[in-house]
C-alpha cells in the first residue's frame, strides 16, 4: 500500500480523510471527541504527514475546536460545513468566510448534496461560495454527485462533471482546492459505490480540472470519494489511482470506525 500512497504523494497529493459531522455534537462533545480522536491516533502511531485528517464540526463548535487544537498542538485540521457567498451585511443566520478564517479553518465544504437539496443551492450559488472561500484563504471542498434518478437517466459521470464545470466558472486560478465525488444515492444509504465506479467518476472530474485549471492543478488536487465509507471498504477506494481520500459522514462520528478509516493502510491491504 505504501506504493499507492507514494504515487499520490509524488504527484503532490497527500491522502485526506475528512469527517463531516453534519448537525451532530455540541461544542462540549466536540472537545471530548477531538481530544479522544487525537489520542487514539497518536497511540496508534498515526503519521499525519502520510494521511491528513480533517474534521468538519458545526459552526458553534469551531471556536472550541480552534482553542483545543492550538492549546494541545494537535495535528488535526478542521473546517466548516458551509459559508456565505457574501462577506458581511444583512444576511441573517449566515456565516462569512472572513469569520471562518479568523477561526483558523483550513477547509470549507461547499455544495454538499444536503445543502443543494434542502437549501436549494444551485450551481451558481456553489460557484459564488467557492469564490468567497478562495477570497478568504479557505480551501473549498467542492461536493458534486448524481442522484439515483440522474444515474439512471444520464449515467454516472455526466451530472458530477457538469456540476464541477459550473462550480469552477469564474475561478481563474486556484492552487488549493479539494473535490469530493459523492453520489447522492450512496450518502447515508449503506450502499457505497464500487471502487471502480468511484475511480471512473473521479478520473472524469480530474479531466475537468485539467481542462479548466491546467495540468499542475489537476495533478495536485485531491479528489475524494464520499458515500457510506467504512473501515471495511476504504481500502478498495484508496487503491484507485484517482481517489485521494474520503469524505465520511456517519462513520466519522464513531471514533474507532473513523480511526480505522484513517488507518486504512494498516488493515485493508
Ligand atoms: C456525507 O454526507 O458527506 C457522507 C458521505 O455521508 P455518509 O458517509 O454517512 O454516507
Amino acid at each position: 500500500m505504501a506504493s499507492v500512497n507514494s504515487a499520490k504523494q509524488g504527484a503532490g497529493r497527500v491522502p485526506l480523510i475528512a469527517g463531516n459531522w453534519k448537525m451532530n455534537l455540541d461544542h462540549l462533545q466536540a472537545i471530548a471527541f477531538v481530544q479522544k480522536l487525537a489520542w487514539n491516533l497518536k497511540d496508534a502511531g498515526h503519521n499525519f504527514a502520510d494521511v491528513e485528517v480533517a474534521v468538519f464540526p458545526p459552526f458553534t463548535d469551531l471556536r472550541a475546536v480552534q482553542n483545543l487544537v492550538a492549546a494541545d498542538k494537535l495535528p488535526l485540521i478542521y473546517g466548516a460545513q458551509d459559508l456565505s457567498a457574501a462577506d458581511s451585511g444583512a444576511y441573517t443566520g449566515e456565516i462569512s468566510g472572513q469569520f471562518l478564517s479568523k477561526l483558523d479553518c483550513t477547509y470549507v465544504i461547499i455544495g454538499h448534496s444536503e445543502r443543494r437539496m434542502m437549501h436549494a443551492e444551485t450551481d451558481e450559488v456553489v460557484a459564488a461560495k467557492i469564490a468567497a472561500a478562495l477570497k478568504h484563504g479557505l480551501v473549498p471542498v467542492i461536493c458534486v454527485g448524481e442522484s439515483a434518478q440522474d444515474l439512471e437517466e444520464f449515467g454516472p459521470s455526466a451530472v458530477p462533471v457538469a456540476q464541477l464545470r459550473k462550480a469552477l466558472e469564474g475561478v481563474k486560478s486556484a492552487s488549493d482546492i479539494v473535490v469530493a465525488y459523492e453520489p447522492v444515492w450512496a450518502i447515508g444509504s449503506g450502499k457505497a459505490a464500487t471502487p471502480v465506479e468511484a475511480e471512473n467518476v473521479c478520473a472524469a472530474l480530474r479531466a475537468v480540472l485539467l481542462e479548466v485549471l491546467g495540468a499542475d492543478v489537476a495533478e495536485k488536487t485531491r479528489v475524494l470519494y464520499g458515500g457510506s465509507v467504512k473501515m471495511t471498504n476504504i481500502g478498495g477506494f484508496m487503491k484507485q489511482p484517482n481517489v485521494d481520500g474520503a469524505l465520511v459522514g456517519g462513520a466519522s462520528l464513531d471514533i474507532d470506525e473513523f480511526s480505522g478509516i484513517i488507518r486504512y493502510q494498516k488493515h485493508a491491504f
